[in-house]
């Protein structure tokens, strides 16, 4: 029979992976301690439980007030950069051996960042992490389809990090 457990050890290839959508809850409430940010819960169980009962939820609203609350700690280079390194340690720790990383650099500019420091912190986090694991990553930038072209990532604002990063290669599964 094919088990959790055996499809974790299974090398596998992620695709479609949301920056914001894979935060460790105990990250997520460290960071909002350090800035100030209320929670919906700060026990860990608890807030994964909150996490995946908004995931149930047949409403898209409430299931995007969870983005509201990972996007709301990655508003500074060290958080961005913290988180994009910790996915790159749980996606080696599911046996994951390419994955395709997305964001939306318009989500984290609230406190001040502009778009190519977003870009270039999670591109620090990432490369540290394939470094550390081997685990080869690519990087793909988001736009929102309810805000106007004048608050997307551009070439012009974000093409310089991404074209100084492109050390990126497939490698096969071990
Ligand atoms: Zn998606």
């Amino acid at each position: 029979m094919l088990t959790g457990a055996i499809i974790k050890q299974l090398p596998k290839v992620e695709l479609h992976d949301h920056l914001d959508g894979g935060v460790r809850v105990e990250t997520i409430i460290e960071l909002a301690n350090n800035y100030g940010i209320a929670l919906p819960s700060t026990d860990p169980k608890a807030l994964h439980d909150w996490f995946v009962e908004g995931g149930k939820q047949k409403s898209l609203t409430l299931y995007l007030q969870a983005f509201g609350v990972t996007t709301g700690v990655m508003q500074t280079k060290e958080a961005l950069k913290r988180i994009a390194f910790e996915a790159v340690e749980d996606l080696a720790d599911d046996h994951v051996c390419y994955a395709e990383i997305r964001f939306a650099p318009i989500l984290h500019t609230a406190g001040g960042l502009t778009m190519e420091e977003c870009v270039q912190a999670v591109l620090d986090g990432l490369d540290q992490g394939t470094r550390q694991t081997g685990v080869p990553i690519g990087l793909i930038l988001c736009a929102m389809r309810n805000q106007s072209p004048r608050h997307q990532p551009r070439g012009g604002q974000t093409g310089g990090c991404i074209r100084r990063s492109r050390r990126r290669r497939l490698r096969p599964c071990r």
